[in-house]
C-alpha cells in the first residue's frame, strides 16, 4: 500500500527547499498559477522522499478571512476546497491511503476530505464502485486532531444525509426511512407514529398525502434530550416525501427520478441530530419527520378536494404536487405541543426557490431577526449560506383567498412568488415567533460547483443545523 499526502502549496514549499529533487513543477504553480484548487501530483517521491506521491493545491492567499460581501469564510472554504481537490486527484493515481496536511484548520480539511471522496455507487458492480481510500491526518498534535475529528463526524453526518437522498425511492420507503433512523441513533429515542395515531391527532392534511399510496405513513418523533432539563428543546421539523410523483398533478417525466430526494429535509433532519449524537454535544432537540410517497392510487387527492389540518383549518387542494406544506402543516402544529424553545423546518419545498436562487443560496423566512442572524452566521462559517426572503402579508393573502375552504394550497397568482406564497401557508399552522422555514430546494443537489459536494445530491445544511442547533440551545458559540 503506497502512503501518499495532500498539502497545501502555501505550507509545502517551506518544507520542499531542502529537497534538491524538488521539480520545476511546484514552483511553477507557485508563481504562475493563482488558481485556488489548482493542483499538481508528483510521481516517485520527487518531492517528500516519505511519500512516493504528493498533491500540491494552492490554497489561495494566504490572507483569506471572513468574506462580508460573499457572506463566507473564505479562510474555512479554501481549505475545504483545496484539500478535496487534492485528495480526489491522488485517488484518480490510484492511491489508497492518504495523509493529509491540515492547512491550519484541521477541521475544515477534514470535512474537505470526508466530503469529496464520498461517492454514493453501492448499487454498482464491484469494478466500477470508486475504491475505498484510508485518510489520515499529517500533523498529530492534540488540537489538530480534536478538530479533525469533528471534522470527520460532521462530513460523515452530511454524507449520511446524501445517501438517504440518493437511495432509489423504491429502496428507501417511509418504512425503510424508518428503519435507518432507528438503526444510525444510538442515544436519541425513535417513535414510529403510525396511520391510526396520525388519525387520532386530526392531521387531515398529511393524511390526504398518505392515502394516495399503498406504502403506510410513517411519522417519527426522534428525542435527543442530552441538555439540562428545564431547557426546551430545539424541534427540527424535516419534509419526508420518499417520492413526490406530483399526484393527479403529475410532474414532467423528465428529470422526475430526482424527487427520491424530496425527502431531503427528512435526511438532514435525522442527520443533524445523529452529528449531535456522534460529536456528544449536550442539547435538547426534538425532530419530527412527516414521511409518505405522493402518489396517484383511486383515493388519492383530486383537485379542489378540501381536508382539515390538526389546527382545524381547512384547505382547498388546488395543486396535489404542493405536497409538502401539507405535510409541513400538520408537522407544525404538531410542534407546538412540545413545548419548543424554536422551531426550525426544512424542506425541499419548491421549485421557485430553485429559479429564484440557485443553487447559490437556501432561502430563509422568519419574523425573528434573532434566528435570521444566527442562520446568518452559522451559514458563512459552514460555507452552507443562506439568503433572507420576505415573509409577508402580502403573500398571506394569496392563500387566503379560497373559494371553498380558509386556505388554498397554492397562491392565487399560480407561480409568480411561488416559494413566497409557500412559506405564507406555512405560516397558517405557527404561533409561536421563533419559527423559521428554510426551503432547500435549490441546494438539494450539487452540480459541481464546489470541490468538495462532487454531482449529486448534497445532504446541504447538516453542519449548518448543526451549529445551528448548539447555538440556540446555548451550549456553543459558533466555532
Ligand atoms: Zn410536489
Amino acid at each position: 500500500m503506497e502512503s501518499l499526502r495532500v498539502n497545501s502549496l502555501n505550507h509545502i514549499l517551506a518544507n520542499l527547499k531542502q529537497y534538491t529533487t524538488c521539480t520545476f513543477n511546484l514552483f511553477f504553480l507557485q508563481e504562475k498559477s493563482q488558481i485556488l484548487g489548482k493542483q499538481c501530483v508528483c510521481h516517485n517521491g520527487c518531492c517528500v522522499q516519505e511519500y512516493p506521491c504528493v498533491s500540491v493545491v494552492n490554497l489561495g492567499p494566504s490572507n483569506a478571512g471572513y468574506n462580508e460581501s460573499e457572506d463566507i469564510d473564505e479562510r474555512k472554504e479554501n481549505v475545504r476546497i483545496a484539500v478535496a481537490v487534492g485528495a480526489k486527484q491522488l485517488r484518480e493515481v490510484g492511491v489508497t491511503s492518504i495523509d493529509v496536511d491540515s492547512c491550519g484548520d484541521a477541521e475544515a480539511a477534514a470535512e474537505g476530505t470526508t466530503l469529496g471522496l464520498w461517492s454514493y455507487d453501492e448499487l454498482k458492480k464491484k469494478s466500477s464502485q470508486k475504491p475505498k481510500i484510508a485518510v489520515n491526518l499529517l500533523d498529530s498534535s492534540e488540537l489538530s486532531m480534536k478538530g479533525w475529528q469533528t471534522g470527520v463526524i460532521k462530513g460523515n453526518g452530511q454524507n449520511l444525509a446524501r445517501r438517504l437522498m440518493e437511495t432509489p425511492a423504491n429502496l428507501m420507503t417511509p418504512t425503510k426511512f424508518a428503519e435507518v433512523a432507528k438503526s444510525v441513533l444510538k442515544v436519541a429515542t425513535v417513535t414510529v407514529r403510525d396511520k391510526a395515531w396520525a388519525e387520532a391527532q386530526k392531521m387531515g392534511s398529511y393524511l390526504s398525502v398518505t392515502q394516495g399510496t399503498d406504502e403506510p405513513p410513517c411519522f417519527l418523533e426522534i428525542s435527543y434530550m442530552t441538555g439540562r432539563p428545564e431547557d426546551k428543546p430545539v424541534v427540527l421539523v424535516g419534509k419526508g416525501i420518499t417520492f413526490d410523483s406530483g399526484g393527479i398533478c403529475l410532474k414532467p417525466s423528465s428529470g422526475m427520478d430526482k424527487m427520491r430526494a424530496d425527502m431531503g429535509g427528512a435526511a438532514c433532519t435525522l442527520s443533524t441530530i445523529y452529528t449531535l449524537e456522534q460529536l456528544g454535544v449536550p442539547a435538547n432537540v426534538i425532530g419530527l419527520i412527516p414521511l409518505t410517497e405522493n402518489l396517484i392510487n383511486g383515493k388519492a387527492t383530486k383537485p379542489g378536494d378540501v381536508v382539515v389540518a390538526m389546527n382545524g383549518k381547512s384547505i382547498q387542494i388546488d395543486n396535489t404536487d404542493a405536497e409538502g406544506r401539507l405535510v409541513l402543516a400538520d408537522a407544525l402544529c404538531y410542534a407546538h405541543t412540545l413545548n419548543p424553545q424554536a422551531i426550525l423546518d426544512m424542506a425541499t419545498l419548491t421549485g421557485a426557490m430553485m429559479v429564484a436562487l440557485g443553487s447559490g443560496a437556501a432561502g430563509v423566512y422568519t419574523s425573528s431577526n434573532h434566528i435570521w442572524s444566527l442562520l446568518q452566521k452559522s451559514g458563512g462559517v459552514t460555507g452552507d449560506r443562506v439568503w433572507r426572503m420576505p415573509l409577508w402579508n402580502h403573500y398571506s393573502r394569496q392563500v387566503g383567498d379560497s373559494q371553498l375552504a380558509d386556505l388554498n394550497n397554492i397562491g392565487k397568482y399560480g407561480r409568480e412568488g411561488g416559494c413566497c406564497t409557500a412559506a405564507a401557508f406555512l405560516r397558517e399552522f405557527v404561533t409561536t415567533s421563533e419559527w423559521a422555514h428554510i426551503d432547500i430546494a435549490g441546494v438539494m443537489e450539487a452540480k459541481d460547483e464546489v470541490a468538495y459536494l462532487p454531482k449529486g445530491m448534497a445532504g446541504i445544511d447538516v453542519e449548518l443545523f448543526d451549529v445551528l442547533t448548539r447555538e440556540i440551545s446555548g451550549q456553543l458559540g459558533v466555532q
